[in-house]
Formats: C-alpha cells, sequence, structure tokens
C-alpha cells in the first residue's frame, strides 16, 4: 500500500481489534483528561462508517477511546447524500487517511431486506440494501452473511462513484477507503480484499 498514513490507521484499528479479540484491551484514551485534551481541535485516525446495530460499538471492538474515531452509524451501513457529507467533512476537514466500511453478522437491517417489504421509512433503507441483496439470492452459502458482505463492497464502490470529493483524494492517495466484517461472536474484524 503507497499510503502510508492510511497504512497505519488501518493497523491501529486491527491492533485494537487484535487486543479486544484476545481479552487484552487496554481502554486508552477513556478519561476526563484525554476529553479535555481533545475539547479544542480533534484528530481522529480513521472513520468508520458502521451499522446502527446496538452490537456495533466501534470504540470498544476497535480498543480505542474519545477523539480517536469519527464514527458514521446508520442501519445497515447504508449511504445517502447526509453519510457522504459526514465522511467527506472527516476526510476534507479532518484529514482521516482512512474510511471502514463496516458489515457485521446478523445485521437485522440486511435480514429484513431479504425479508421483502417494510413500513414508513424503513422501506428507503431497504432500498438501499436491496442490490446486494438481489445478489445474494444468485449466490450459493449463508444468504445474510453473502449479502452483508456484498452491502459493504456496493457501500464501498458508491461512496467513490457518488463523491468527487472522496474519489479525489483516494486518487492522490490522500485516503484509502477499505471493506471490513465484524463476527459478532469472536469479535474478530475481517478485512475484505484490498
Ligand atoms: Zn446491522
Amino acid at each position: 500500500m503507497k499510503n502510508s498514513r492510511a497504512e497505519e490507521s488501518l493497523r491501529k484499528l486491527m491492533d485494537g481489534n487484535e487486543r479486544f479479540v484476545s481479552r487484552r484491551e487496554c481502554c486508552p484514551n477513556r478519561s476526563l483528561d484525554r476529553a479535555c485534551a481533545v475539547a479544542d481541535a480533534q484528530h481522529p485516525f480513521a472513520a468508520v462508517l458502521g451499522c446502527s446495530d446496538s452490537r456495533e460499538s466501534m470504540e470498544v471492538i476497535f480498543d480505542c477511546g474519545i477523539g480517536d474515531l469519527f464514527v458514521v452509524r446508520i442501519a445497515g451501513n447504508v449511504c445517502d447524500d447526509l453519510v457522504l457529507g459526514s465522511l467527506e467533512f472527516a476526510a476534507a476537514e479532518l484529514d482521516v487517511p482512512l474510511i471502514l466500511v463496516l458489515g457485521h453478522e446478523s445485521c437485522g437491517a440486511v435480514q429484513a431486506a431479504l425479508q421483502g417489504a417494510a413500513p414508513g421509512h424503513m422501506a428507503a433503507l431497504l432500498d438501499a440494501i436491496k442490490p446486494a441483496v438481489d445478489w445474494a439470492r444468485e449466490q450459493t452459502g449463508d444468504m445474510v452473511d453473502q449479502a452483508v458482505r456484498r452491502n459493504v463492497r456496493n457501500v464501498v464502490t458508491q461512496l467513490r462513484e457518488s463523491s468527487s470529493i472522496l474519489d479525489e483524494r483516494c486518487r492522490r492517495e490522500n485516503l484509502r477507503i477499505a471493506a471490513g466484517y465484524h463476527n459478532l461472536h469472536t469479535g474478530k474484524v475481517e478485512l475484505l480484499d484490498g
């Protein structure tokens, strides 16, 4: 990888996850002193686009703390204009070198999309996940798992195709967009290609 800042950020995330998985958490940067130290200016080392699911506590599974991660959470870790705006802010204003799009095992939003229709505004979420679900129906193996992984990859593509700011930063190697899958049972985050 040519982008050494992104490489360093990804290593910090994966090292933190390894500590979490192996029960060797340090729980860094969780004091009031840390909160005060970053109160006037934040310099998160990575951005994460993850699911709103109650089991997706990013600072816990990556063993970090206050001021470390710029986190956007939305059911199904999908992407719309507001999510894009948030991530563009992280990249362009906060200069984060890495965006990790993170899907997870047993995602309820993906399961709902596989089941079909939903009332109210939930329909919009399901629409966003639908391309991954349609693809997964044609595959062998666990359909939810296939759809979760496909959805993450779709969102990574969508971030670059929908945002000239993010795409430009990727091309200049100021930014890397990575894909990950969080196993709820083991706690482990697995990187998906790239
Ligand atoms: Zn989910």
